[in-house]
């Protein structure tokens, strides 16, 4: 069949595929695990709930504007001066189908073909694939010194005339490293110096530990309004656990947003207006969730790595913040897909591979959901590469018995 050239180059999300899969094990009935997810499991803020059952009962549920419903606009304006302490307008903000069509639509707006996109390596799977579906080059940087955190000179270095934008997600999805107010005021210095773009993914900014506080961009930068080439994309997905209401944002200057909604307006039109008006409850609503999550978070977080610090061979990196941690499992397979395949097939835990996010040997593993999932997914983990560990596992009823070696 003859498809597009960009179609070729596409690869399935390895995340939904492995939401997929996890389905399909459980309605077969088997004890699998996921420690692959993406998503908090705790519970959608009562006010969404509400506003979008309250909007589906007046039987209208109509087009929405293309950039989005003006009262989700002023909770963004409204949560922009919180946490950015910016005061922006309307025109300054667009909604989109979640923080990934924001990223999208911002892509498409900044980049032409074989221009470069330069982001930190490990990276969200996302953003290669994203930067190939405009023809533009993605160029994934790997920090020198071998740790998650990247310093300025890992980007500069590779900073030629073809680069016309950087992302940068802090705290980072696969890593959970949270970068340094110095790192980040270097890159917005840089990036103002240099002309380019720059994409702030903070998706995971609020759910940080040991008493963090978000870092706040604008702070380092000193061109505003319609001379920022800042944009700052967010969304309720991960803060709200609202995943499948599908609803993100970009903040950036009047052109760019002006375009993006263009762009928007002919892909998809506005987001749905029920699912707007969930998120606007969502912001304006009762805050203590997202901290209550935040707080469960770093629980499971100290959970998880205290678990890994005692796997013999495995090295851990402890999270800032997010709900994954990217372990190095090198020591007992050099390709993350192998083992990851292995930990599906011998004890039915779900990990994604390191390789999916531009370094292997690595599994990234999640920890958004419960206590036990993450003790018995580790536990089962250890018992299949851990040789010295019994040569039989339980598993509820079921007898597991090593036949390799
Ligand atoms: N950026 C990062 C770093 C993410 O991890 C995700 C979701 N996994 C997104 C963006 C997209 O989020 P949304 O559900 O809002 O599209």
């Amino acid at each position: 069949m003859s498809l597009s050239l960009i179609a070729k180059t596409i690869k399935a999300s390895p995340t939904l595929k492995l939401n997929e899969k996890f389905a399909i094990l459980k309605e077969k009935g088997d004890p699998v695990i996921h420690l692959g997810g993406g998503e908090p499991k705790s519970r959608v803020p009562m006010e969404a709930i509400l506003a979008t059952v309250a909007h589906v009962n007046t039987g209208e549920v109509r087009y929405a504007p293309a950039d989005g419903i003006p009262a989700l606009k002023q909770a963004i304006i409204r949560y922009t001066e919180e946490f950015y302490e910016r005061k922006v307008n309307p025109e300054h903000v667009i909604a989109s189908g979640g923080a990934k069509q924001a990223i999208m639509v911002a892509l498409q707006a900044i980049l032409n073909p074989q221009e470069e996109v330069l982001f930190p390596a490990p990276y969200w799977v996302s953003y290669p694939d994203m930067a190939k579906l405009i023809g533009a080059i993605p160029v994934p940087v790997l920090p020198e010194d071998g740790t998650f955190y990247p310093r300025l000179k890992d980007i500069t270095d590779r900073v030629g005339s073809y680069t016309k934008a950087v992302i940068i997600n802090s705290p980072n999805n696969p890593t959970g490293a949270m970068y340094s107010e110095e790192f980040i005021s270097d890159v917005v210095e840089f990036c103002e110096k240099k002309d380019l773009w720059l994409i702030m993914d903070d998706i995971y900014h609020r759910l940080i530990f040991d008493g963090r506080k978000p870092i706040n961009c604008y702070k380092y930068a000193k061109k505003f309004d319609e001379n920022s080439k800042i944009i700052v994309i967010n969304g309720v997905s991960k803060q709200y656990a609202m995943t499948g209401f599908r609803i993100g944002w970009a903040v950036g200057n009047k052109k760019v947003i002006e375009a993006m909604s263009n762009i928007q307006g002919h892909q998809t039109s506005g987001p749905s207006v029920v699912l707007q008006k969930a998120a606007v409850a969502a912001l304006n609503g009762i805050q203590s969730g997202v901290e209550s999550l935040r707080a469960t978070l770093e629980n499971n977080r100290n959970v998880m790595i205290e678990r890994l610090r005692s796997f013999e061979g495995v090295k851990v990196t402890k999270p800032d913040g997010t709900f994954y941690c990217f372990a190095d499992f090198s020591a007992y397979d050099k390709d993350s897909n192998i083992l990851s395949e292995f930990l599906i097939d011998k004890v039915q835990v779900l990990t994604v591979p390191g390789k999916e996010f531009g370094l292997d040997g690595y599994l990234r593993l999640s920890y958004c959901g419960t206590i036990s999932d993450i003790q018995d997914g580790i536990e089962r983990m250890k018992w299949a590469l851990d040789l010295n560990s019994p040569n039989e596992l339980y598993i509820g009823d079921r007898k597991l018995v090593r036949d390799w070696s």
